[in-house]
């Protein structure tokens, strides 16, 4: 199987701006193994640029010819280096395994394409009335709002009294364990389906304490896991201490330890939600695949982008459908 690259720059609709950090851009790279596609996201937090990616890329070895022998294949990627990258080896080798079955991967995996949660559309961190003004124009009836600042309650106020919409937060590990636990009862009141990643990545004692003290005072805001949930062996330790993780596939290293994630906090009793980073549509159709496994959807990232090089998921408002083409089922525009 012949492995190659293309390093893309993506324009965005609107400048993207989350407790992490903002960006007009984002600079991806495009992996082709023989026929399949797949996509590593260049995402500064975790540590990954385009030049990381290329980096990666070019130590990996001759994958050998079988696309069948998919496990075999990814345990010669090395271990080492860009996560992004191996995910986006991951979504190919899926990508041409479909491809040279004739057949999509949701068949494949056993789903069915037509049981896909609706996607929540993001409106990223700004003036509070211009976040209400990005609700009101989306139209969206789910909307995800980053939160993590001084005025995350005038955010939050500003876009409730402009929209309807069903909402959901994400913190991005912005919060203190106090600021979490008075925020979020407060937050609750302008009615919020959940809260994603309130505190640091790596806290997951205070994960457990925040959860213990909310559900002591009868809150019942479901607490998801997203920054400090990379892999399957992210979950048990996760077991009890949210209700939920977020499953993406640049951090499960693609859908391989994507399909292991699911199950794996489904044996723990937990929930989840399917989502993705600034990606075109060879990252979240892949991703999307695996959404009739979920109970949140968080897929909006080829709507962020101007440029984008495929096609693939579609979206009508907030439903979305599969392509049913071989595959992730992407096609070039
Ligand atoms: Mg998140």
């Amino acid at each position: 199987m012949n492995l190659t690259w293309e390093p893309i720059t993506l324009d965005l609709k609107t400048t993207f701006r989350i407790a992490h950090g903002s960006s007009d851009q984002r600079f991806n790279v495009l992996v082709h193994l023989d026929e399949g596609v797949g996509e590593a996201p260049a995402v500064a937090y975790y540590g990954e640029t385009q030049q990381v990616i290329l980096d990666y890329l070019k130590t990996v070895p001759d994958l050998g010819d079988d696309p069948f022998d998919i496990d075999a294949t990814l345990a010669k990627l090395p271990t080492h280096g860009s996560r992004a990258a191996r995910a986006a080896i991951d979504v190919a080798l899926h990508d041409l395994w479909g491809k040279r079955l004739g057949q999509p991967l949701y068949r494949l995996f056993g789903l069915n394409p037509l049981h896909l949660p609706q996607t929540t559309f993001t409106i990223a961190m700004d003036e509070p009335e211009i976040m209400a003004e990005r609700a009101k124009e989306s139209g969206y009836p789910l909307l995800k709002i980053k939160l993590g600042g001084e005025q995350d309650e005038a955010m939050v106020a500003a876009i409730r009294r402009a929209t309807d919409a069903r909402l959901r937060v994400d913190a991005n590990a912005g919060w203190t364990r106090s600021q979490a636990l008075e925020l979020i009862p407060r937050l609750a009141g302008y009615g919020l389906e959940l809260v994603e990643q309130p505190l640091a990545k790596d806290d997951i004692e205070g994960l457990r304490w925040l959860k213990d003290k909310l559900h002591a005072q009868g809150s019942t805001v479901p607490i998801f896991a997203d920054e400090s949930a990379q892999t399957s062996r992210d979950v048990a330790k996760l077991a009890g201490a949210v209700d939920g993780i977020v499953v993406k596939t640049m951090k499960t290293l693609g859908l391989r330890d994507g399909l292991r994630t699911i199950h794996t906090a489904r044996a723990h009793d937990m929930q989840i939600m399917l989502s993705c980073m600034v990606e075109t549509s060879v990252g979240v159709t892949a991703a999307a695949h695996l959404a009739p496994l979920c109970d949140y959807v968080d897929l909006d990232g080829p709507l962020l982008i101007k440029n984008d090089p495929y096609q693939g998921l579609r979206y009508n408002g907030a439903n979305l459908t599969l392509p049913d083409a071989p595959g992730i089922g992407v096609t070039r525009n």
